[in-house]
């Protein structure tokens, strides 16, 4: 089994939804920066303040915070944890700071064209308690609006909404995109398309990753 993964695609591809898959059927320890980021928006924390500014247009948070902040978490790992990074390295500054305090076994890409993508993000809806993401249409909760797994009220993100999330993409074309290259030349990229079922795609990031 691979023991730290990296999850690469755009906004919207799955990797929240897959990691926390991997999470529960496989033990991994899923660091999600974006979880980690809202989170810190509705604390109020020094971190959140600087952050809420770019993340509300769709723009990447400044690379030095992002740096800083999962140092901090990757230092606290047990050692021999599996892990996978979810939203994170999203700049090839990221990826090298990465670099060098863990060695990434596997950089799974997920591929989804542009037009899935924005049915995915306009239709998602989080919750604010647990993280758990939802579909209108292809996974919706049990009862509407609430989440399944805390009974918490699920939201829309600001930054789901259509205007910001074509945004997130180009912000995802011109400083992501780059680390497929960056993990194929490192012989550490798979690509896997995302689409069909939750549970299809679940089988192929299962084979990728054991
Ligand atoms: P996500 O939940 O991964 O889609 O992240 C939501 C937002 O948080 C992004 O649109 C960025 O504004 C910010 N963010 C999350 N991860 C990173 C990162 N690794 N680098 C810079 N900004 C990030």
């Amino acid at each position: 089994m691979k023991r730290t993964i990296v999850l690469l695609g755009p906004p919207g591809s799955g990797k929240g939804t897959q990691g926390e898959k991997l999470g529960q059927e496989l033990g991994y320890v899923r660091l999600s920066t974006g979880d980690m980021l809202r989170e810190a928006v509705r604390n109020g924390t020094p971190l959140g303040l600087k952050a809420k500014e770019y993340m509300d247009s769709g723009a990447l948070v400044p690379n030095d915070l992002i740096i800083n902040l999962m140092k901090e978490k990757i230092a606290s790992l047990r050692a021999g944890t599996g892990v996978i990074f979810d939203g994170f390295p999203r700049t090839v500054e990221q990826a090298d700071a990465l670099g060098e305090q863990i060695d990434v076994d596997l950089a799974l890409n997920l591929d989804v064209n542009d037009s899935e993508l924005v049915n995915r993000l306009t239709k998602r809806r989080t919750c604010p308690e647990c993280n758990a993401v939802y579909h209108l249409d292809y996974n919706p909760p049990k009862k509407s609006g609430i989440c399944d797994k805390c009974g918490s009220e699920l939201y829309q993100r600001d930054d789901d909404k259509e205007e910001t999330v074509m945004n997130r993409l180009k912000v995802y074309r011109e400083n992501t995109m780059p680390l497929i290259e960056y993990y194929e030349k490192k012989g550490k990229l798979q690509t896997i398309m995302g689409v069909g079922s939750i549970d299809e795609i679940f089988e192929k990031v299962k084979k990728a990753v054991l």
